[in-house]
């Protein structure tokens, strides 16, 4: 960098999670301790960026919200108004590809927002939250990640907030964009872009969203009667993603439960493979794709359903119509 020119600044908020667990004094077990400041200060002082940084939140991933992702958005828009240049935020692996796509959702500027965490907690060996914590500063400060929404910067690959996934417990390379495969690779302090910037669909808006009330996922598998779906559509729930077999198939029992609980319900159906979109026209026994989209159900295209449920519940909670729903899974689930 030339002596003229400005240091990026990059704002950080961090949440809690593995990467701020350690153990107190004569206890076993790891939980969430270390502030913002703590993180950063294990990285020294020769970054070459300014950092604001802050404590949003201190908790297991397994217990983030919407009211704590909400937060943390507007958190980071209004650093990105102030001038910094990219966001980087820090919670636990679990959830983690959650809040990825909640931003990939909802985030609307140029500047980057780049989620990380770590796998081995501060008090293990080779703890990786710090090389991963330099990693996401890096991509969050580098001009060529403007334009690409929600990042995952991650054991030095980057991933898009679209397609990462948690792909193991334990590994600390535990993050898969698979198929697409991860955009980049951060190498000797350089972000190694393998595509240029994609037209990304644009942000949803939050404006007077209420995210009260239930959108499950009900998983389809062996002996799938249909009685738990029916037991939550009489619960009520305002919307219901089902982690359908194969390339988006259930039961007959459960096919007849739809039938009954559409129009008034919006039913996403997603595959619960992990890879590979739903299907549109290839079977037509009950319960098949090509059944159940002539019933009025949501396919999901490429969204798993853990995605298929942070859209289905975002959209609902900004009072979507059926038909607004079945345009933004068209739109955000298949690659056309
Ligand atoms: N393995 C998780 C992590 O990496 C546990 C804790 C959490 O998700 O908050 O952070």
């Amino acid at each position: 960098m030339s002596s003229e020119s400005r240091r990026p600044l990059v704002a950080v908020a961090a949440l809690g999670g593995t990467i701020s667990m350690v153990p107190g004094d004569g206890e076993d077990h790891a939980v969430p301790r270390l502030t913002a400041a703590d993180l950063l200060g294990e990285l020294g002082e020769n970054l070459e960026m300014d950092v604001h940084a802050e404590t949003l939140a201190g908790i297991s991933s397994a217990s983030m919200d919407f009211a704590t992702l909400v937060k943390t958005l507007d958190w980071a828009a209004r650093a990105v108004a102030e001038g910094a240049e990219g966001v980087v935020v820090v919670q636990g692996t679990d959830t983690l590809e959650e809040t990825a796509y909640f931003f990939e959702l909802t985030w609307a500027f140029e500047a980057p927002i780049v989620i990380t965490g770590a796998m081995r907690n501060p008090s293990l060996p080779s703890a990786d939250g710090p090389a991963n914590l330099l990693a996401a500063l890096t991509v969050a400060a580098d001009p060529r990640s403007r334009g690409r929404g929600s990042l995952v910067a991650f054991n030095d690959d980057v991933h898009a907030g679209r397609w990462v996934r948690k792909a193991h417990s334990s590994h600390v390379e535990a993050f898969s964009s698979n198929p697409a495969g991860p955009l980049a690779l951060v190498s000797e302090g350089l972000v190694h872009y393998f595509h240029p910037v994609a037209a990304r669909p644009p942000a949803l808006s939050l404006v007077d969203a209420d995210f009260s009330g239930l959108v499950p996922i009900v998983e389809s598998g062996v002996e799938d009667t249909g009685e738990l779906l029916e037991t939550l559509i009489k619960a009520g729930v305002k919307g219901v993603v089902l982690a359908a077999n194969g390339g988006g198939h259930v039961s007959a029992g459960t096919a007849d439960v739809i039938e009954r609980a559409l129009p008034g319900l919006p039913i996403v159906v997603a595959g619960r493979t992990g890879a590979g979109p739903t299907f549109r026209g290839t079977y037509g026994f009950r319960g098949s794709e090509s059944d159940l989209i002539a019933m009025g159900v949501t396919m999901a295209g490429w969204l798993d359903p853990r995605k298929s449920r942070l859209l289905l519940h975002t959209l609902l909670a900004t009072g979507a119509s059926r038909e607004r729903v079945e345009a933004e899974f068209r739109l955000r689930g298949d690659l056309t």
